[in-house]
């Protein structure tokens, strides 16, 4: 069983797709995770998106879709939790594309809904956290590149709400509860 998780930044989509790994024995495939372990290792890819990722912008969908290749290409799973991947609608076309050649399809795309307040206290919270606990800051969790992100979201990656409806793959469920509340949400929907 192969899975998005849709929402905008901060909605949940990490934490519900590691409670996915740990359960259930799917692979988390974060493009936002790879895009941040490329910068880290100092890559020329790492390179070419440090400072777009930093001010909130997406990464070009040619380099985001090479690394999803990449990994259905070569990862064996029994189901993917894809987080964070489409973010447009070029991506979600793509991996319709890929998921064909290997054999594989869609079967659910959730979407975690949230609102807009909710997102940046969440968001303003985990980077307060990750400091007062001497963590390193994602260099994308502050107000101004929230903003960004939350921009990019409503203008690139919701068109793919529309998208996957029509496509009658979408099912909501309510973000805004309790971590285990919205867990079972997601399990109800796996299991029906
Ligand atoms: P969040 O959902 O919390 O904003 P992610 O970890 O999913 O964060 O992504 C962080 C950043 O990585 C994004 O703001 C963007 O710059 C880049 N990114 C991640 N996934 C994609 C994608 N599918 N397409 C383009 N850019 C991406």
């Amino acid at each position: 069983m192969n899975i998005i998780l849709l929402g905008p930044p901060g909605a949940g989509k990490g934490t519900q797709a590691s409670f996915l790994v740990e359960e259930r024995g799917m692979v988390q495939l974060s493009t936002g995770d790879m895009l941040r372990a490329a910068k880290d290792s100092g890559s020329e890819m790492g390179k070419v998106v440090a400072d777009v990722m930093a001010r909130g912008g997406l990464v070009t969908d040619e380099i985001v879709i090479g690394l999803i290749r990449e990994q259905l290409e070569t990862v064996k799973s029994n189901g993917f939790v894809f987080d964070g991947f489409p973010r447009t609608l070029a991506q979600a076309d793509a991996l319709a594309v890929l998921l064909k050649e290997q054999g594989q399809t869609l079967d659910a795309v959730i979407e975690l809904e949230v609102n807009d307040d909710v997102l940046v206290s969440r968001i303003v919270g985990r980077a307060a956290e990750a400091a007062a606990a001497g963590k390193p800051v994602r260099a994308d969790d502050n107000e101004e590149s929230l903003k960004v992100r939350l921009m990019e979201y409503y203008k690139k990656t919701s068109p793919l709400l529309g998208y996957y409806y029509a496509k009658g793959q979408l099912t909501g469920v309510d973000g805004l509860g309790e971590m285990a509340d919205v867990k079972a949400s997601i399990g109800t929907i796996l299991e029906t």
